[in-house]
């Protein structure tokens, strides 16, 4: 899955396992390539390092010890307040080539009291070896000697690295999201023009458009599963099933994890959609804002869709019986849709009846304030 949620907040994948590896590889080379015949004892600072720690010595090719040490605040009754000492420390250092392992510098706080501890320790050499750096917030005037990878200031959870406890055990390294995406429903009964509409406003807005009508016939023009399932449904104009609609559309939003949003075009399209689609959302941190639907009259409707049944291919706008179907199953199953976001007051309606110009305008206004 692309996003995750820890306590309150929500992640989306930002490094995978597969480059945090290479990565770990590289540095593991490198430091037996410095260490020569020496046997380094590897220091591992918990907790948030186990991972990086028990991966580094499963490349490092040589001799070598391990051990991991824990940085604890205990409350001073000096006037600093704060002094931080290492538990777990057991072996005699003295004369041997200590290297650090850490899972990230950011500020360098950490790193400064590591090296004031060991100061006293008569090593041979110290150094320090961090999985994750952010050079943008250094701080300090010390020297890190190896460097898994740079990244930018960016909060980041997993692979041993926690948010308020939780998060250490992914294998992916996830950074918090904190961007609120626009996610418009656009709404209307078949041959409204949401089709035409989208196209325009996608580029306008900025948002990714996904057309389960759209996806449905690629499929079935590809001869997919998917498709050979949907074909049935479509040909006679019945909706196909919420099960196999719902995961297709999780699936199309997957695709596009940096979207600044979407205009949901022929979904939801039945109740149970439209509580599945805010579910999905919500797991992201993410919520619709608006249904904006073009009202046009069943009349005019018809007589379009024929037309364009003329020259689209589509099988569904060729049978005046197969539309009445569209129709009814819209009546039936759809147009309650209109109170589920009404109730919530995210239902605006928009006269669909004009110059495809003057009605993206009147879309455009609502889009404006969503
Ligand atoms: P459209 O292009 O939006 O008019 O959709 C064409 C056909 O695809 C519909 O008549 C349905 O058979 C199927 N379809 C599209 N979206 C959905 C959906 N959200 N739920 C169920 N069936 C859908």
């Amino acid at each position: 899955m692309g996003t995750i949620k820890l306590h309150n907040k929500h992640f989306k994948k930002y490094i995978s396992a597969k480059k945090i590896k290479i990565a770990i590889d590289k540095m593991a080379s490198l430091v037996a390539k410095d260490c020569k015949d020496e046997v380094p004892i590897f220091i591992g600072i918990l907790n948030g390092s186990f991972m990086f720690a028990a991966d580094f010595v499963r490349a490092y090719n040589g001799n070598c010890e391990m051990s991991f040490v824990k940085l604890a605040s205990y409350s001073g009754t000096d006037s600093t307040g704060n002094v931080k000492q290492l538990v777990g420390l057991n072996e005699n250092l003295e004369g041997r080539t200590v290297i650090i392992l850490e899972d990230i510098i950011d500020t360098g706080t950490t790193l400064e009291e590591i090296y004031n501890i060991f100061r006293h320790q008569k090593l041979k050499q110290l150094k320090i070896a961090t999985l994750f750096f952010k050079p943008d917030v250094f701080r300090k005037e010390l020297h890190i000697d190896y460097i898994g990878l740079s990244i930018p200031d960016k909060f980041i959870v997993g692979y041993g690295l926690d948010y308020n406890g939780l998060g250490r055990n992914l294998a992916d390294i996830y950074q918090l999201t904190t961007h609120k995406m626009t996610n418009i429903v656009l709404f209307g009964p078949p041959g409204a023009g949401k089709g035409t509409q989208a196209d325009v406003l996608k580029d306008k807005y900025n948002l990714v458009h996904i057309s389960t009508g759209d996806v449905f016939r690629y499929n079935i023009k590809n001869q997919t599963d998917l498709g050979k399932l949907a074909k049935s449904f479509m040909d006679k104009g019945d909706l196909v099933p919420d099960e196999v609609t719902i995961d297709m559309l999780k699936a199309e939003v997957e695709k596009n994890p940096d979207a600044n949003g979407f205009i949901f075009d022929g979904f939801p399209r039945t109740e149970s959609q439209a509580k599945a689609l805010d579910a999905f959302l919500e797991e992201k941190g993410q919520s619709i804002n608006g249904m904006v639907a073009l009202e046009v009259a069943e009349d005019l409707l018809v007589a379009r869709l024929l037309k364009r049944g003329e020259t689209s291919g589509r099988s569904d706008d060729q049978d005046e019986s197969k539309i009445r179907n569209r129709f009814n199953e819209y009546e039936t199953k759809t147009s309650i849709l209109k109170n589920y976001y009404a109730d919530q007051n995210k239902y605006f309606g928009v006269d669909g009846v004009g110059n495809i110009e003057e009605i993206t305008e009147r879309l455009s206004s609502v889009f404006d304030t969503l």
